[in-house]
């Protein structure tokens, strides 16, 4: 999917820590993946902490569900406690990929102080797409009602159209790929992302825009790559 070659030069960059945002149909979890793979380094994504947190039932995991069952949001001070935890780690001494934090103003000053404590240097990414080529790519998405498979359309469509390869089964359109539900979870993401990201431009961060509409993974991964490159 990407040279070893040039998996060979990132390694070399100095850039520890990876601050990674993505629009939802971005492909932020594909580049996620190929950072991680590439630079063998830890991908810390709140979302699968929490799980995990919540699985193993450990002290703050409780704490966690407990609010969430209560209906509210995990504190900015929790979510903190559990990304500093693992972004300690051994394993993510030669860096990290963090894919859904900081989240909030308070979360952003939070991991700025830890980088800076610590003399880490960071990248901020965010994926950047065209909101109507992310609407055609999502909505192009279909379902088998049966066996879950997905398809798109566009990219991955079935043999025979419109019936599941596995079982022939008429394929469906979910109902969170219909167009106002997406505009309004992309309206969601740049409300929320919208100020974090400005919170690093005005701190004078290093805060790269990826453009991820068009180009294939590799490409944008390459983007990606020159991003991680000393200034
Ligand atoms: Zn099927």
């Amino acid at each position: 999917m990407f040279s070893v070659s040039l998996c060979l030069c990132v390694k070399e960059k100095p850039v520890k820590a990876i601050v990674l945002f993505g629009s939802p149909g971005s492909g932020k979890g594909t580049q996620a993946k190929m950072l991680t793979e590439c630079l063998g380094v830890p991908h810390i994504s709140t979302g699968d902490m929490l799980r995990d947190s919540i699985r193993h039932g450990d002290q703050l995991g409780t704490a966690v569900v407990a609010r969430m069952q209560s209906g509210a949001l995990v504190s900015d001070e929790v979510v903190n406690r559990l990304v500093e935890e693992r972004i300690s780690r051994p394993e993510a001494g030669s860096g990290f990929v963090l894919d859904g934090y900081p989240r909030t103003l308070a979360q952003a000053e939070r991991l700025c102080e830890w980088l800076d404590g610590r003399g880490i240097r960071e990248v901020v990414i965010h994926l950047a797409v065209d909101y109507n080529v992310i609407i055609a790519r999502l909505t192009g998405r279909r379902q088998c009602p049966r066996c879950g498979t997905l398809y798109n359309i566009g990219s991955h469509p079935p043999q025979v159209d419109g019936a599941c390869d596995l079982d022939g089964e008429k394929l469906v359109i979910r109902d969170d790929d219909s167009e106002s539900v997406i505009r309004e979870r992309l309206a969601a993401y740049e409300r929320q992302t919208h100020p974090v990201l400005q919170f690093f431009l005005k701190a004078g961060r290093r805060v790269v825009e990826v453009d991820a509409s068009y180009d294939p993974p590799s490409a944008v991964f390459q983007k990606v790559s020159q991003a991680l490159e000393p200034r």
